[in-house]
């Protein structure tokens, strides 16, 4: 029996999904060996939380009400204590900026072996076996470790969500934080040049790429999005030239998405901004070229010229 401990994700006042996709990988661990998913609330609403996240496969959820925000410091301590109550032999965590935070720090400091950014975690009580992704999906490594503790972080969007209800005991963690130890304080939060759109969480992604040729062009697709009530999202040329903000980018030094839909306008489907986007459920590309890489995973194809296609579009969806 091997007890998994997952540490929930937000950001905001908003549970990510992440954390959801965090019950699915850690049940399905903790159920290969007959063990228990403990899952970490820290910090935020935490009972809001709690009571969100109390879905199928979790055993126990532990709170711990400190501030409203993400701390390195106070994550990295609250963890480690965790850790030492929960005793699992499996820790997971997010592969987000916070995650790659405070995880590693906590590996070090228990002396746990850390996987990264996994796509596929198996464990059969004592050999975990983590798939990973090098050059943007291309290939796939499998790393087997064999240690009495492992810690991973794992990628979003890989695994569903757990949202079935789930009848987890709740209890508050009396974690002991030494706040001389806690150096960094949250003061706010600016958003660089993008307003507060976040691509990863929309259902239905309008993507524009150089196809577009011209920035005034953009209202179209903007319309088209509109007309979709969908989010505009775009390949790495458009942000490079400017004409839309960094955090509407998708692919591999972009975000990654999973939306419903995603319609890939003018986008040829480069490896980098497939690796990005290949997660979609629905892929529509729009495109005058028959051979761009893109009608390779695209379940539906347009080849035709962006400008004739999207009005049409638009009339149809805004008649
Ligand atoms: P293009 O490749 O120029 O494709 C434009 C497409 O539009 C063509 O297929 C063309 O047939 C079509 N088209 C032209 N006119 C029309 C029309 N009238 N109607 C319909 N179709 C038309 N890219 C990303 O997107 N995201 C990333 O995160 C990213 N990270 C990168 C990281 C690294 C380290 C590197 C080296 C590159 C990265 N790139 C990334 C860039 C990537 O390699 C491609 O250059 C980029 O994705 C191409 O963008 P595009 O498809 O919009 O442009």
């Amino acid at each position: 029996m091997s007890d998994v401990l997952a540490v929930a994700e937000h950001r905001r006042g908003e549970l990510r999904d992440v954390s959801y996709e965090l019950v699915t990988v850690g049940s399905e661990v903790a159920d290969a060996t007959g063990g228990d998913l403990h899952l970490a609330v820290i910090s935020g609403d935490v009972d809001a939380h709690a009571d969100a996240l109390n879905v199928e496969g979790v055993d126990t959820i532990h709170t711990v009400d400190h501030g409203e925000e993400f701390n390195h410091d106070v994550y990295a301590q609250v963890v480690e204590q965790l850790y030492d109550a929960v005793d699992p032999q499996v820790l997971l965590t997010p592969n987000s900026v916070n995650g790659l935070d405070y995880g590693p720090a906590v590996a070090n400091a228990l002396d746990l072996t850390y996987v990264s950014d996994a796509v596929g975690v198996e464990f059969d009580g004592s050999t975990l076996t983590a798939t990973r992704e090098m050059y943007s999906g291309k290939v796939e490594t499998t790393t087997e470790v064999e240690a009495e503790s492992v810690a991973v972080s794992i990628r979003s969007a890989e695994w569903p969500a757990t949202e079935a209800a789930g009848d987890a005991g709740i209890e508050a963690f009396d974690a002991a934080v030494d706040e001389d130890a806690v150096k960094s304080t949250v003061k706010g939060f600016e958003e660089v040049g993008g307003g507060d759109v976040d691509i990863t969480e929309a259902d239905v992604l309008v993507s524009v790429g150089r196809g577009i040729e011209e920035e005034e062009n953009l209202d179209l697709v903007r319309d088209l999005a509109d007309a979709l009530d969908a989010t505009l999202s775009s390949s790495r040329p458009i942000v490079d030239n400017g004409w839309l903000p960094k955090n509407r980018q998708v692919g591999q030094s972009g975000k990654v998405v999973t939306p419903d839909f995603y319609i890939a306008i003018g986008i040829s489907g480069a490896v980098q901004h497939v690796a990005g986007m290949k997660g979609a459920e629905n892929i529509v590309a729009i495109n005058t070229d028959p051979n761009a890489p893109i009608y390779d995973i695209a379940d539906y194809g347009i080849v035709d010229d962006l400008f004739e296609v999207v009005p049409a579009l638009i009339e149809e969806f805004e008649g």
